[in-house]
């Protein structure tokens, strides 16, 4: 497998090795990290507006899923982790998928939901749809299946894993016979785990990685051309600080990645509900509450500053003390690394009020 190699801007030392998605299975043969716009809409959706309607978002979900959960079984958790994991797709993939319902992401294309065979792609009846083996079902008893009511949708998903066991195992192996593919399977459990955690949907906030208040500093370096070991750019923001300063998650999410890289020492993933991998590289230490699966919240801390890695585990010193921080999200099949410094900059300042008023 390849490794997409990310270099920091500093000196000359820090070289940073990593393919966020490393043990995955078999979307990571075909992940690569590439250079993307530097304005990613990623946390301007998703969830991550913030007007009022986004409180109303999340409790219309919340019901719907509820609904669902009590006639199929099928814990509201799991069903909140697939509409989660929809809505980043359309968000990655937007000139191929809309959003269908009023609430929901799930997204089918008519074929899908007619059936592929069926000659009528607009189909609503659910015994003609049933017949062409098509996903589409009445969810809200109207006698119709329709594929922009979010009953429907939610009950057309639903009906699907209600054919497998109450475990993780089995919801594993019913989303896998729905998506054909690892990196869904994999995030969507990912994405139960988060909301079990917390029992709720709200979980998009952020923290800035260090604490505010100590002394350190930044700088947008994303895309700096090198040309020194083959044309590279740095994918991600430095912060330059003192060994041992804490590192904390910036997101509500869940360890993916724990261990040493060559280039990025002790490193540490985190995904988030954005579907968003957060790489933390140079740690001096992992805080011994952290391993792959761990649940983590904005603002915990989750390792220290170092200057760990180029050379084998263990190397450090090789370069002065600080975090690298890099953003990538995954669009499928691969994934996109993003500029981490705007939304850097904007946590901070809201970090930085939120201190000023306690
Ligand atoms: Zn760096």
């Amino acid at each position: 497998m390849k490794c997409t190699r990310i270099r920091c801007t500093m000196l000359l030392a820090c070289t940073i090795g990593l393919l966020p998605s490393l043990g995955l299975g078999i979307g990571a043969a075909h992940a690569k990290a590439l250079q993307a716009p530097s304005k990613d809409p990623v946390y301007r959706a998703a969830g991550s507006t913030n007007t009022t309607n986004k409180g109303q978002a999340f409790d219309k979900r919340r019901e719907l899923f509820d609904q669902m959960s009590a006639i199929t079984g099928v814990p509201w958790y799991r069903l909140a982790a697939i509409d989660q994991y929809e809505r980043t797709m359309t968000k990655a993939r937007s000139k191929t998928r809309q959003q269908l319902g009023e609430w929901l992401g799930i997204y089918m294309t008519p074929a899908q939901w007619a059936g592929q065979l069926n000659p009528d792609d607009e189909d609503q009846f659910p015994l003609s749809i049933r017949w062409f083996s098509g996903s589409g079902k009445d969810g809200d008893g109207d006698g119709l299946a329709v594929r922009t009511s979010d009953a429907d949708l939610l009950y057309a998903v639903a009906s699907h894993l209600m054919n497998f066991g109450p475990a993780e195992d089995d919801f594993s192996i019913g989303v896998w016979q729905y998506y054909h593919n690892t990196r869904a399977v994999q995030r969507i459990r990912q994405f139960s785990r988060i909301y079990a955690a917390y029992g709720q949907l709200d979980l998009f906030e952020h923290a800035f990685p260090v604490p505010v208040g100590n002394n350190y500093s930044y700088k947008g370096t994303w895309g700096t051309k090198r040309s020194w070991g083959g044309y590279r750019i740095h994918e991600g923001t430095d912060i330059f600080a003192n060994h041992g300063v804490p590192v904390r998650s910036t997101c509500y999410g869940i360890v993916e990645v724990k261990g040493w890289n060559p280039y990025g020492g002790w490193r540490l993933g985190i995904r988030d509900l954005n579907n968003v991998y957060h790489y933390y590289g140079h740690l001096s230490g992992y805080d011994k509450t952290v391993a792959v699966g761990t649940i983590v919240k904005p603002g915990q801390t989750v390792g220290w500053v170092g200057s760990s890695g180029y050379g084998k585990p263990g190397t450090q010193g090789k370069f002065p003390p600080h975090l690298h921080y890099g953003v990538y999200r995954d669009r499928g099949l691969i994934e996109w690394s993003f500029d981490p410094y705007p939304m850097l900059r904007q946590w901070e300042s809201e970090e930085r009020k939120r201190l000023k008023r306690n």
